[in-house]
Formats: structure tokens, sequence, C-alpha cells
């Protein structure tokens, strides 16, 4: 187990040693950003932060950690939503910002590959790749302060899952600092390789707890030739499953993006951005905002039929960059105009596609008995079953008194998402946020797998202790 007293001065010295005058930070005001998760749920403290320059700073802080018995919590862009990346309030370990590693090492056009370090920023490796006419699909709102290095390890997820599939499904092999610090060099351009068991997965999603990912081979795609944007209301959220069946058939594979939008949640982002219009005329319960890699007539074609079918009530079609923008910024100012509105209970579950209608409704059954005036305000990734079951305050309520009850709704909301055969996190993983609620929900036999596995590759356990397990 990992040493509780705090560390001393000598090892200090050591660390600062390895990374050099650039590479550390002591000052409280410095470091202050690193000791706070992103939604201002934990405080933590730390007497170091480390940023290392390269694979092998990163290997020498870690065999110095191995040997002093210090833990060490990794840490990308730091906007992960369940305290991954946050070190203990105790002040014994300490933190490894991978920031200062952010070159691209590689891109090829031809293998569809880029090689990056583990600090790149995703908006630039977005960048890099068009600027080599390919497509990076991994696509989220944090992208211009997120970090591959924290995509992978949280398999992060976003608006591009449907075609593209989460971070998981794009990378091709991974360099990885081991609990012991040795270098385990597992980067692969190749889209076949069935040589055993695949270790990087290992590593993907478990939220730094097995080794730092330092470097990443990725997938990169043609950039889609024709790109369509449609605003449609509906009349319930079960006509967005006909309509995304609807999509998905009609272009193929070219459905890249199918969220679903609650009215509550616009009528929230109207109240704080007064420069938004409503794309239509009259309120609608509900709303999918799509994305098609397919040209006009197919999206004409395809909404003229659920027209039609009465799936849909009315719809817009953009026909400018700037319009499809707008359309976006409604989806995408969501979270934050939530929590301009006070207090919010967030939920991130998953259930099988077909069954997110019957999943919102008992949901929101259950948010409605708990609390009188709660406002049910649900959107998501309905293309993946992936919702993000969000709750506003009461208009005038206490915030603090609102944000107690939380654990009572959420053991109901991820009550439901089981019963559905779905999942309490669906893509922003478990950090120390949900780490209670793996233990209830994962399978005894699945929980002691990770377990072992854990135990297996990180004996001492200094890998982000706290977290996930
Ligand atoms: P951090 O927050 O720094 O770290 C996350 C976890 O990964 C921690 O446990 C940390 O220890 C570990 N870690 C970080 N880097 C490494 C490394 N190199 N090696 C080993 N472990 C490491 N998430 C989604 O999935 N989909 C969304 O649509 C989405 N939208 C978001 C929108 C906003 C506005 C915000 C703020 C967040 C959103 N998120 C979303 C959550 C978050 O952005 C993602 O989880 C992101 O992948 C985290 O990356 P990061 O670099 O900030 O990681
Ligand atoms: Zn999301």
């Amino acid at each position: 187990m990992p040493d509780t007293t705090k560390i001393q001065s000598d090892v200090l010295d050591r660390f600062k040693a390895i990374v050099g005058p650039q590479g550390w930070i002591e000052d409280d005001n410095d470091k202050a950003g690193y000791l706070v998760d992103f939604r201002n749920l934990y405080q933590g403290a730390s007497p170091l932060v480390l940023r290392p320059a390269n694979t092998e700073e990163v290997s020498d802080i870690v065999k110095l950690c191995a040997e002093a018995g210090i833990a060490i919590v990794p840490q990308g862009g730091n906007t992960g939503y369940c305290g991954g990346a946050t070190p203990n309030e105790a002040g014994n370990e300490i933190v490894v910002a991978l920031t200062r590693m952010n070159k691209i090492r590689q891109i090829d056009p031809l293998d569809d590959t880029i090689t990056v370090e583990a600090g790149c920023v995703l908006a630039d490796i977005q960048a890099a790749a068009e600027s080599v006419d390919r497509l990076f699909p991994l696509s989220l709102a944090a992208e211009g302060s997120c970090q591959i290095g924290g995509n992978l390890s949280t398999n992060a997820g976003g608006t591009a899952v449907l075609r593209y599939g989460n971070a998981r499904s794009l990378a091709l092999g991974l360099e990885v600092v081991l609990p012991d610090g040795e270098v385990w060099d597992g980067l692969r351009l190749l889209r076949k390789d069935n040589t055993g068991y695949d270790l990087k997965q290992l590593f993907i999603g478990a939220e730094g707890t097995l080794g730092i990912i330092t470097a990443a081979s990725l997938k990169l795609y043609p950039r889609p030739v024709e790109t369509c944007t449609a605003f449609v209301a509906l009349a319930d959220s079960a006509a967005a499953v006909k309509l995304l069946a609807r999509t998905k058939n009609a272009s193929g594979d070219g459905t890249t993006t199918f969220e679903y939008i609650d009215r509550a949640c616009l009528d929230l982002v109207f109240a704080m951005h007064t420069d938004l219009a409503d794309p239509f005329a009259e309120p609608h319960a509900h709303y999918a905002l799509i994305e098609m890699s397919a040209n006009q007539d197919i999206a004409e074609r395809v909404l003229g039929d659920a027209f039609e079918a009465e799936e849909i009530l009315d719809a817009v079609i953009a026909v400018s960059g700037a319009q499809a923008a707008n359309l976006w910024k409604l989806r995408e100012s969501i979270p934050e105009a939530q929590n301009h509105a006070g207090g919010v209970i967030r939920h991130d579950v998953s259930v099988p596609v077909s069954r997110v209608p019957e999943f919102l409704a008992r949901a929101r059954v259950a948010a409605d008995e708990t609390i009188a005036g709660i406002r049910v305000a649900p959107f998501g990734h309905i293309g993946d079953g992936n919702i993000h079951f969000n709750l506003v305050q009461p208009e005038g309520a206490a915030r603090a008194d609102f944000l107690d009850r939380t654990h009572d709704i959420e053991v109901k909301v991820h009550d439901i998402a089981t019963d559905l055969d779905g999942s309490f996190s669906a893509e922003h993983g478990i950090g120390q946020l949900k780490r209670d609620e793996l233990t209830r929900y994962k399978q005894p036999a699945e929980r002691e797998m990770m377990l072992r596995i854990k135990a297996a590759l990180d004996p001492q356990g200094l890998m982000n202790p706290g977290k996930v397990l």
C-alpha cells in the first residue's frame, strides 16, 4: 500500500532533477488548477505537480515512485467528469500532467494513421488530420482542452460514435509506462494483429489505474465528401428511435450524429443565450440533431418520408455552414445552460437503443416522485442509446439542498437503466465519483477479474489509487 505520510523533501528534489526546471510546479497558486476537478466536486492536495517532457522522464518518475512507494495521479486536460485526475486530500500523491508531451510523431494519409504523444490536445489532432485531408473523428465539446491520453484513458465517446466508434475503436497501438517504470512500446500501425491478448485494451478506459499512456497510434478516415445537418421536431422519443433507423437505412453508413434533445434543455439554452433563435415557429416537446455524410437530396427524402409517417412534426435542413453551426450550438450549449440554471444532478446512462423511450418515461416518473418541481432535462447521444438524464433544481430551490438528494435519485435512475440491460456509466467513466456504483452494479465475477488485473500489473497499488476500483 502507498505510504500515507508526506513525501520526504529529498525525494521531491529527485523528482525535480528528473524533469528539470521547466517540468515541476510547487507554488500553491500555480498548482491550484491541477488539484481540483472540472466540476468542482473534489479538492485534492499534492506537494508537486510534474510536467515531464518525454517518455523517458515519465519512466524515471514512475521508477522513483515505485522505489519510494509514492502514488501517482496521471492528468491530461483535466476535463473529466468523475474526479479521476484529482489527487486525494492527504497530499501524499504526485500529479503527473502530460501537457508538455504534445508532439505529433507521425502522420500518414496512405496508412490512414497518426501517432501522437499523450498530451496532444484533441482539437490539434483533428487539425493535423485535416492538414493531410483526413478526418480524426473523435469529437466532444471539451476538444479544445482535453488530451488524447485522457480521451483514451476514459474511452471517451462524444457526438460521432454512431459512425466511427468511441476512443477505443480509434486506437491502433499505445506506448505505456508501466507501474514499475518499464516502457511498453505497443505503437502499431496495423489494422490486423491477432497475436494473443490485445494488451492496449487494458489501458483504454483504465483511467490511469494500470499505467501512464505516453503515446498512441490512431486511425484516420477520409473526410466526408458531403455533410448535411438537420434539426427536427418530434412527437415523442419513440419517434426519434424510428427516425434513427430510417436515417441509417437511407444513408448507408452515413449517419454520423443523432442527438436527442428534450424541450426543457432548449428552454434553458434560450434563457441563457438570447442571441440564439428557436429553429421553429412554435415549441415542440422533443427534438433531434442529425448529421449525415450524405447529400441534401437524401436528407430531404428521408425527412419527407418521416413526415408522411407522422414521425416528425417539423424540420430544418441547414443550407449553409453558418446555419449548421447555429443548430450545433443549440446542442453544445446545453451543459452550460443547465449549470447556469442552478444545481444539476447528472446521469450518463446507456440502454439498448430500442429501450430509450421506456428508460426516459420511467426515469422521469422516478425523478418527479422524488422531488416536486424538479426540471427533467434529458439530452444525449440517442444513436448510441446514451442519454445524459440531467435534472435541474426546482426554480427557487436551495442549490445545496437539491444536490444533497443526488444519491436518492441516482440510485433510482441507475436501477432503471440496469433493469433495461443498460449501463450506469456510458462514456464518462468511473473516477472517484462512481466507484461505489461500480461495486453495486458490476457482476461480482467482473469486479473480481478487474481486481486481479490491477494486482497483476500494479502490485504496489501506486497507479491512481482510489479511482475506478
Ligand atoms: P483528464 O480529466 O485529465 O483525466 C481523465 C482520467 O484519465 C483520469 O483518471 C486521469 O488520471 C486519466 N488520464 C489522463 N491522461 C492520462 C494518461 N496519459 N495516461 C493514463 N491516464 C490518464 N466525455 C465524453 O465521453 N463525451 C462527451 O461528449 C464529453 N463531453 C464533454 C464536454 C465538456 C464541456 C466537458 C468539460 C467534458 C466532456 N466530457 C465528455 C468528459 C471529458 O472531456 C472526457 O472524459 C475526456 O476524455 C477527458 O480527457 P482529459 O484529457 O481532460 O482527461
Ligand atoms: Zn456525452
